[in-house]
């Protein structure tokens, strides 16, 4: 397989800027050169995520069912961990928990994430002014 990239301002080839994802190609000789792909920080990001249910949450039907969801246990089995929190329900990467964050926020459940995560669990920015 033959498939060198020549530089359109110097005709060095040229290479990739990362060998090992797809997400551009730059010139040696001259620095010219594109990325590709915009690779979400999220996507790249191979930390492995805890949360941990936080005590005090109540164990109503939406949160029950979204525990069981989340923790893929029956109702009873879901009820017992909101009400024997702090319990680890869940670890993953930072795509995987967003999912997770997103449905605890949503019923306004309290929760621990270990480490910290980075990222805003905003799906649209907010153009609110209050
Ligand atoms: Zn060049």
């Amino acid at each position: 397989m033959n498939n060198k990239i020549i530089c359109e301002k110097c005709g060095a080839e040229m290479l990739p800027i990362d060998p090992n994802k797809p997400v551009g190609m730059t010139c040696p000789n001259c620095g010219w050169g594109w990325a590709t792909t915009y690779i979400d920080p999220e996507q790249e990001d191979d930390t492995v995520y805890v949360i941990s249910l936080s005590k005090g949450n109540i164990a109503t039907i939406a949160a029950v069912k979204a525990i069981s969801k989340i923790t893929n246990k029956n109702f009873v089995q879901a009820k017992k961990i909101i009400e024997n929190s702090p319990v680890d329900i869940y670890s993953g990467n930072a795509v995987q928990v967003k999912d997770v964050l997103l449905l605890l926020e949503s019923l306004s459940m309290a929760y621990c994430i270990t480490p910290e995560f980075p990222y805003s669990l905003n799906q649209e920015e907010a153009n609110t002014e209050d």
